[in-house]
């Protein structure tokens, strides 16, 4: 590729939040380049695979309205992609530290379905779970097929004119101009008049690649990068089916547990099982390796033997994937200058993508606003 080629917008990364923001730009008319080190939800990010909870519960009520809003994203994104991406579970939430009753509240208000349970109640209707605490039951959640929502995102934005670049590692973006030249490790180059950085777990090491200001660094959140385990078990009944299983969260003062169907990861054999923040802390993505903790393994086992007994407490698969957290939980979407930054994980980042692309496209153009609290250079101009 010459240094001629440019463009109106560089998406940097083609997980979930990079091809969202790439499509709502090339929807809006840009001229967008979408530049993935690799191939758009690659194994090593934060968005491969088939399975990731869409649920509107949330302590904060900011977040199950940014859920609501998300919705219609969602369908829309289904319609251009010509079939689901979001399969409807349901959910129940329970465990002390999790507190349903405190949940419910959240839903009612916003009026969202849900019905609240004792533990023999909830136990009558999913007996592959052992219940300890009230369990919040809400219809309305479901299973995001992670992959093939990046897929249909960048597949939309290419549909509007877009292009996507592979195998294209940004090492620095640079003012050059009126914007910028973004120049890969082997040294190709192009230019864009703004640049939207989606870099997931790599966005820590690449920080100090961009010509960004000195005040804007410094507000940034510190990001932890951890290397999250997810384990497989398979369903004890025969013939085996994801259906019937709702996804779950069950946060105890022992342990934090979520579990959903794997879907085609798995083979529609089993759930995905994973511990909240038990994986490994790492400097940043690329000194992921990919190996699971066998003391991990034996916890979770130790849960699923003692929280679900509709499952084989043996594992037929495993795998890792990288939570890129902030200290609050809060996600990024801020901008310098022509550099938008966003960093939408924590652990649960991609029910939010059809509206979390609108956000940052709307930030890194000018057409439109992203809250406050996602703009963290705000919060320190205003002390
Ligand atoms: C195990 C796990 C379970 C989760 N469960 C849920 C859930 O149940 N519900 C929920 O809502 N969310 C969940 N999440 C969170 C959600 O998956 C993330 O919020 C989302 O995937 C983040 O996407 P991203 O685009 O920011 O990062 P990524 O998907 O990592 O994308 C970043 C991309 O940038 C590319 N890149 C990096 N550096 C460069 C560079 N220098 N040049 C070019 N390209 C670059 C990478 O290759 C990658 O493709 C989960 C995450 C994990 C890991």
């Amino acid at each position: 590729m010459a240094t001629t080629d440019t463009f109106d917008y560089a998406v940097v990364g083609a997980g979930l939040a990079g091809a969202a923001t790439a499509w709502r730009l090339a929807q809006r008319g840009h001229h967008v380049a979408i530049v993935e080190r690799d191939e758009p939800a690659n194994d090593a990010g934060s968005s491969h695979g088939s399975a990731r909870i869409f649920r509107y519960v949330y302590e904060d009520p900011f977040y199950t309205r940014m859920v609501q809003d998300s919705f219609a994203g969602w369908r829309e994104l289904e319609a251009a992609h010509g079939g689901p991406l979001v399969t409807p579970t349901g959910c129940l939430d329970h465990g002390e530290v999790r507190g349903p009753r405190r949940l419910a509240t959240v839903l009612d208000r916003a009026g969202l379905s849900h019905e609240l349970l004792s533990p023999d109640e909830a136990a009558g209707r999913w007996p592959q779970f052992t219940f300890t605490t009230e369990v919040l039951w809400h219809p309305g959640a479901g299973v995001i097929d992670a992959q093939e929502s990046v897929h249909a995102m960048v597949a939309a934005a290419v549909g509007h004119s877009a292009t996507l670049l592979t195998g294209w590692p940004v090492a620095s973006v640079a003012k050059s101009g009126a914007g910028y030249t973004l120049t890969s490790s082997d040294g190709r180059s192009i230019a864009a008049r703004g640049v939207v950085v989606a870099a997931g777990g790599w966005l820590p090491g690449l920080l100090g690649g961009l010509d960004l200001p000195d005040g804007f660094l410094a507000s940034l959140p510190r990001f932890e990068v951890r290397q999250e385990t997810a384990f497989h078990f398979p369903y004890r009944e025969e013939p085996a089916a994801d259906a019937g299983w709702p996804t779950f969260i069950h946060k105890a003062h022992w342990i934090q547990v979520y579990g959903l169907a794997g879907g085609r990861d798995a083979g529609h054999r089993g759930q995905k099982v994973a511990e909240y923040n038990g994986g490994r802390v790492l400097p940043d993505a690329s000194a992921q390796d990919g190996l699971i903790d066998p003391a991990h393994r034996a916890r979770m086992v130790g849960y699923v033997r003692r929280h679900l007994p509709g499952l084989v407490p043996e594992p037929y698969a495993e795998t890792t994937c990288l939570f890129t957290n902030t200290p609050n939980d809060d996600f990024v979407i801020d901008r310098a200058d022509g550099i938008t930054v966003l960093s939408p994980c924590s652990g649960h980042g991609a029910k939010f993508a059809p509206l979390l692309g609108e956000l940052a496209a709307g930030l890194a153009s000018g057409a439109g606003t992203v809250p406050d609290r996602f703009r963290t250079s705000l919060k320190v101009a205003a002390r």
